[in-house]
């Protein structure tokens, strides 16, 4: 029987009771923050960091549009980088369906987005996986 998996807990909290879903980086001591979650910090070697729930909105800096998928995702579906206020940008689906136009039409750089926790793809399985997206706000 198929079912729902979350991917990566570790880096996306949907809290129960309805609240929304938000990302969590990881901050150095030295400032830097980093998603996902890292061995150690790229700018000072640090293996010393912390969680940081990022604003659950961000600004859409740039996306793309695929219009032949790997197996498991349905097209066409966008992608896009979100810049967040805590400096750290994160690539994912955009929660945008239609077709191409229609995504087209409802996308434009600097955008703002929201996090949103959706089914991004099925397993070999059937099984939904459960991770973030952004959703256009
Ligand atoms: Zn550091």
């Amino acid at each position: 029987m198929a079912e729902q998996v979350v991917f990566h807990p570790d880096i996306l909290c949907i809290p129960e009771g309805g609240e929304k879903p938000y990302l969590i980086a990881y901050k150095c001591s030295c400032g830097s923050a980093w998603f996902p979650k890292l061995p150690f910090c790229p700018n000072c070697w640090s293996d010393k960091l912390e969680p940081m729930p990022l604003s659950r909105t961000g600004k859409l800096y740039t996306y793309t549009i695929v219009a032949i998928p790997q197996p498991g995702l349905q097209a066409p579906l966008a992608y896009g980088f979100v810049n967040f206020p805590e400096g750290v940008s994160v690539c994912a689906q955009i929660d945008v369906q239609g077709d191409l136009e229609t995504i087209q039409k409802a996308l434009h750089i600097d955008m703002d987005v929201e996090v949103a926790a959706g089914v991004i793809r099925k397993d070999k399985d059937g099984n939904e996986t459960i991770s973030y997206r952004f959703k256009p706000i």
